[in-house]
Order: structure tokens, then sequence, then C-alpha cells
């Protein structure tokens, strides 16, 4: 299995150590040549208005708009903003690969970032993740499952193969919730 890691900005090298610490094989993708033959995709934490931008010249916004149609994806924070159906304050596009809304920055600036203790149901443990400039999500289908919440809101959301979390674990050393979406 490859997977892919969105490298056009953000986060990108701890999600690739992350993947060699689950012994999976990985790929930084910064063209739509760079989406053939993988297996799944993890679209990193940075700033998605930058991403969405660099997207779009890249000519990668289409053919990552089929990607995750048809394989499984996961979007940390900004990844997630990219991932979601709705995005507010403000809004701008997105690809609409599952049903929440996501509301920027509704956990503060950059200096208020913070690290929590969230319990991650499937993982039937805790862990310890980064809250960035991170946003609201809301379902808009009840079709997705919650998978974690933090302050009784959602911030690990599944449906189908596509997964997000408002939160970034690739900064920590726990690899746990990356050994779970290669398994998806
Ligand atoms: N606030 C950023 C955005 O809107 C996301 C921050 C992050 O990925 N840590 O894209």
């Amino acid at each position: 299995m490859t997977v892919g890691v969105l490298a056009l900005q953000g986060c990108v090298d701890q999600h690739i150590e992350h993947l060699r610490q689950c012994g999976e094989n990985s790929r930084r993708v910064r063209s739509p040549e760079d989406l053939e033959g993988l297996d799944r995709i993890i679209l990193p934490g940075g700033e998605s208005s930058t991403m969405l931008l660099l997207l779009k010249r890249s000519g990668l916004w289409e053919a990552l708009k089929n990607f995750v149609k048809q394989k499984p994806a996961w979007g940390v924070c900004a990844g997630a903003i990219l991932l979601a159906q709705e995005v507010e304050n403000p809004s701008q596009d997105c690809l609409a690969a599952l049903p929440i809304r996501a509301y920027r920055n509704f956990y503060g600036s950059q200096l208020e970032s913070f690290t929590a203790t969230v319990a991650i149901n499937p993982l039937n443990k805790e862990i310890s993740v980064d809250f960035i400039r991170a946003p609201k999500l809301e379902l808009i289908s009840d079709e997705c499952e919650v998978l974690a919440r933090y302050n009784k809101l959602p911030v690990l959301i599944k449906k189908d193969r596509t997964m997000v979390s408002a939160f970034h674990t690739e900064l920590g050393s726990d690899s746990s919730l990356h050994r779970f979406f290669v398994g998806i």
C-alpha cells in the first residue's frame, strides 16, 4: 500500500514519519500524476486557503476531488476544511467529500493553540492531540460517525472511507490514529 500526503503546504514530514512507523510506504503529492496508484491520502494541517489556491494552480483540484470520492482520505485541520461540504468564517470552495460544515479558526488564534487529551472511541484509549487554529466541525447528516468529542463537540468524524480531525496527532509520537486510518 502507498499512502499519499498532500505536500503543497503545511505539516507534511511528520505524517511521512508516522506512516513509516506503521510500516507503510508514502508519497508526497504535488501534481495530478502523483495520485496515480495511490491507495489513500492524508490532507495535512496548514492553511486551507493557501492550499486551495495551490490546488487550483497545480491542476490537482479536480483530480483530488475524484480521488477522494473513491479512496480513503484523512483531512487534518486545514485538510478537514478542504474535505468538508460547507466552509464558513469565511466561506471558501471545498471538496465536499463528507457532509460536515467547517467553521474556520473556531478554537482561537495560533497563540491560543493548546494540547488536550481526547478519548478516541475506536482506539479505546485517550491520546494527546494539538488544536492549532482548529475549525469547529458540525455534522450535516446523521450518517456521519463521531469517533471523538472535545467539550462535547465532534472533533474526529468518519463517514464511509473519509475521516476528518479538527486536531493534529502527528506532532506527537503516538501513531495509533495513523494505524487506524491505514486500516480503513
Ligand atoms: N485555521 C487554518 C485554516 O483555516 C487551519 C489550521 C491548521 O490546519 N492547523 O486553514
